[in-house]
């Protein structure tokens, strides 16, 4: 068995947008992900982080089966996903669940709570009636509702209580990995921290490993071993999570993590502030992809794509200044 459940290599995801006279848009290629490589252990936690529109939903749809890769691998336990049929591609179908943001559109209205829960069991598994109503039971009582609840319906539950449907819906097939897109991005704050803590717990008891997809980066510092920072559909810097948040490398990464408040009030929030928006991936900067709103941009970033330089602490970012310095230390 491999020690990475789940690893990426040179994953890329172009689409071909034609001109359109009514959108107003250009003919090319959207280059949403664009050869990103990762590798998650078992039973970790890798934050994938990024302003929105840098390509980490389309990652999370290619790792679920809902997008087909341009290029690039995926393997989970060390076998290749693309090429999964027949009972290979039911495998990974149940061993890979997702959580999604909105607990509100993602549960349908019209059916009862313990018939979302036993969709993907009786999708996926031949199992009998009293098999299923047992199973709904035990996964309900696991994330924290009340078995007795099983025949409402969702409106009759709060956002929190939503989504700890959804979460027995994800478990209720006992996946080894969870894809966890923003899960509670659309919760009250109060509510944050009971979903968070609820996700550790059942890491822990069913020693399952999350990608988590996120833009607030306390709910990253906070689940995560691991993060990846992404920017234009790259990986721009990865690494352990303690050290990207208590010392990142590369400039983006420098900016996205000045703007999260200070641990205490007497801390001061030493913010960067980026100009300029985020270039479109159908026409992104040549050589660092960041060069346009980065502070420290040099005239060679305009020209060579920064190589990748690695840390003894297995942190790694693409950016000149670092290969720079470990050229001077060499
Ligand atoms: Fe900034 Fe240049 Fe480093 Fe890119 S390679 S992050 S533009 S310094």
């Amino acid at each position: 068995m491999s020690q990475h459940i789940l690893s990426v290599e040179n994953l890329t995801k172009h689409y071909v947008q034609k001109r359109s006279f009514v959108l107003r848009t250009q003919p090319g290629v959207v280059k949403a992900v664009d050869g990103i490589d990762f590798a998650l252990p078992v039973g970790a936690t890798l934050g994938l982080v990024g302003e929105s529109g840098c390509g980490k939903s389309t990652t999370a749809k290619m790792l679920l089966r809902l997008e087909d890769p341009s290029a690039g691998k995926i393997l989970f336990d060390g076998r290749e996903v693309q090429a999964a049929t027949g009972s290979d591609l039911r495998d990974y179908r149940t061993n890979v669940q997702a959580v999604f943001q909105d607990p509100y559109s993602s549960l349908n209205p019209r059916m009862r709570v313990d018939s979302i829960i036993a969709e993907p069991l009786i999708a996926n598994r031949q199992v009998a009636a009293v098999e299923v109503r047992d199973a709904v039971a035990q996964v309900m009582g696991v994330v924290g509702l009340n078995p007795d609840w099983a025949r409402r319906f969702p409106h009759e539950f709060s956002g929190g209580q939503r989504q700890r449907i959804a979460i027995a819906r994800a478990l209720v097939l006992r996946p080894r990995l969870m894809v966890l897109d923003e899960p509670v991005s659309a919760l009250d704050v109060s509510i944050r921290a009971q979903i968070l803590n609820l996700l550790m717990d059942l890491q822990d008891q069913f020693g399952l490993s999350y990608l988590l997809i996120s833009h607030d980066l306390d709910v990253i510092a906070e689940m995560c071993a691991e993060i990846a920072v992404m920017y234009l559909g790259q990986i721009v810097e990865i690494g352990p999570a303690r050290d990207i948040v208590a010392n990142p490398r590369h400039p983006y990464t420098q900016a996205l993590f000045s703007a999260r408040l200070p641990a205490h009030p007497d801390g001061a929030a030493n913010r960067i502030r980026l100009s300029g928006e985020i270039p479109s991936p159908l026409d992104p900067p040549s050589g660092c992809r960041f060069r346009t709103r980065c502070p420290h941009v040099m005239p060679i970033c305009a020209e060579v794509l920064p190589p990748e330089s690695e840390l003894p602490n297995g942190q790694r970012a693409s950016c000149h200044l670092l290969s720079e310095q470990s050229a001077l230390s060499s």
